[in-house]
């Protein structure tokens, strides 16, 4: 197994830092011990990269989710505070291994009549703006390029999408002590209920804690479940980084409840780890898809220029920040921001990660949709030099995913799978010295995109888990 020098230096001072006895006399509820910030040498370079909105000249926008916003209908509706509404809206895919096809895509972007949804080396998933599906239809026929319609009516799937509970599940959630079901998306007040639900019902192995604050001021909870063994290793997993992701959220919680609720007939693999989970990583965006725009994706703090709202947390990383596959403008789906860090979500899962004492050794993002499990590097084609432990792992773990459920993932290095994006927070984590960094793209390939009904949430939980179990013990073999 091959590593950087300096990632061998940083796992060290991990495994010192770690021995500290701190971690058994830690009472439930009470701050989570934290170790001097190890500096990175990237860090210190990223910090300095100041200089706001440079230019980036590959920007690649026949190939990244780049949708530019309409400003002036964007700040009306934020005056207004009405639901956006995706009535005779559609979800085309379009092949794209024909020459012209990705070009043609960029300039309909560029007008405003189509954002992406997702995409790889030979498709894209494409919105068509309701008053724009006659013009992009004429134009698709004029020059010659296939496409499917996958969704008619983008406003009724979205109203059919989250139904209310019945009778049965609400009295069951009175009886619970919680509100979550995973027969619903539920908002961020019943995830941190959750969560919170977890803590005093499991004081001696579960434990919340407030990492920071979103920019509304929302907190970002972190739940930890861990035996408190010294030796454990520790795995970060986060949801909700992209507001509109749902099951991401859902997922997250899911393995929570899972390993909370039974973990004393848990594995040894399991029980050997100590298990870090953010669920909502973006709970102003989360919220702002179930109040007013279901399709939002960035977090909901306003450009310096006040020009338009919300940067991709995503593409705001502080490891080799400002690159290609993402954008210097702040209408952009995929703003990186006005420099690294510049977003305090971001920023607090950066800095509780770098001042933990907890002996960090994966790093899961769960993101929707395409069924992917990619590692760095994001901002290049290029891979780190013990990818082939993360290949190796991420298909073991794709294997136990396929027997479970039955979704097929694609293993690989995400610039290559999908394309390159930088400032993404695997990059980031693997930059740290996390060896395993894997974003996973959870269901489905694109039948229903984000808005995947919520018959979904257990089999994508149930095979996802599966997942974390073989993650689980492959960490904690020697
Ligand atoms: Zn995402």
């Amino acid at each position: 197994m091959k590593t950087g020098s300096w990632t061998v230096v940083l796992l060290a001072v991990t495994t010192v830092a770690l021995c500290s006895p701190l971690i058994n006399e830690l009472e439930p509820g009470q701050e989570w011990p934290k170790r001097g910030s190890v500096k990175q040498p990237q860090d210190e370079s990223e910090d300095e990269e100041t200089s706001p909105e440079k230019i980036s000249p590959s920007e690649p926008e026949s190939e990244i989710p780049g949708e530019i916003k309409e400003e002036i209908s964007l700040l009306a509706r934020e005056a207004e505070n009405v639901k956006v509404d995706y009535s005779g809206a559609q979800l085309w895919k379009v092949s794209t291994e024909k020459t012209g096809v990705r070009a043609t895509l960029g300039r309909l972007r560029r007008r405003n009549l189509i954002s992406t949804w997702a995409g790889n080396q030979t498709y894209m998933d494409i919105l068509i703006k309701s008053n724009a599906v006659q013009n992009v239809t004429r134009i698709m026929k004029r020059e010659n390029i296939t496409y499917d319609i996958i969704i008619e009516d983008l406003q009724k799937r979205i109203n059919e999408e989250n139904p209310p509970l019945d009778e049965n599940e609400i009295e069951l959630q009175d009886r619970r002590g919680h509100r979550m079901t995973w027969k619903q998306y539920h908002r961020l007040e019943d995830i941190h209920g959750f969560m919170d639900y977890l803590a005093k019902t499991y004081p001696k192995i579960v434990s919340v804690n407030t990492i920071g604050k979103s920019y509304e001021g929302r907190d970002l909870k972190v739940l930890r479940i861990s035996d408190g063994k010294p030796t454990n290793k520790a795995v970060f997993i986060d949801g909700g980084f992209h507001a509109r992701e749902w099951i991401s959220p859902a997922t997250v919680t899911y393995i929570i409840n899972q390993i909370a609720e039974n973990f004393d007939e848990e594995s040894d693999d399991i029980k050997n780890i100590d298990w870090y989970m953010l669920p909502v990583v973006n709970p102003d965006g989360y919220e702002y898809t179930h109040l007013t725009d279901r399709l939002w994706r960035k977090n909901r703090r306003p450009s310096i220029s006040r020009q338009c709202i919300g940067a991709d947390l995503n593409r705001n990383f502080g490891y080799r920040w400002g690159g290609r596959g993402s954008s210097s403008n702040p209408c952009s789906d995929i703003y990186r921001g006005s420099r690294a860090f510049s977003e305090p979500e971001s920023r607090a899962v950066s800095d509780f990660i770098k001042t933990s004492t907890a002996n960090f050794t994966a790093y899961l993002s769960y993101h929707s949709y395409g069924q992917y499990l990619l590692y760095p590097w994001g901002y290049d084609t290029a891979v780190p030099p013990d990818h082939n432990d993360l290949d190796f792992v991420g298909k073991r773990i794709a294997a136990a995913i396929e027997t479970t459920g039955g979704s097929k993932y694609t293993v690989g290095c995400s610039s290559r799978v999908l394309y390159p994006a930088s400032g993404g927070s695997d990059d980031w984590a693997k930059g740290q010295g996390i060896k395993y960094a894997y974003t996973i793209e959870l269901s489905d390939t694109g039948r229903y995109g984000f808005i995947l009904p919520t018959s979904y949430i257990e089999p994508v939980g149930r095979e996802s888990l599966a997942g974390i179990r073989v993650l689980a013990s492959e960490l904690n073999k020697p």
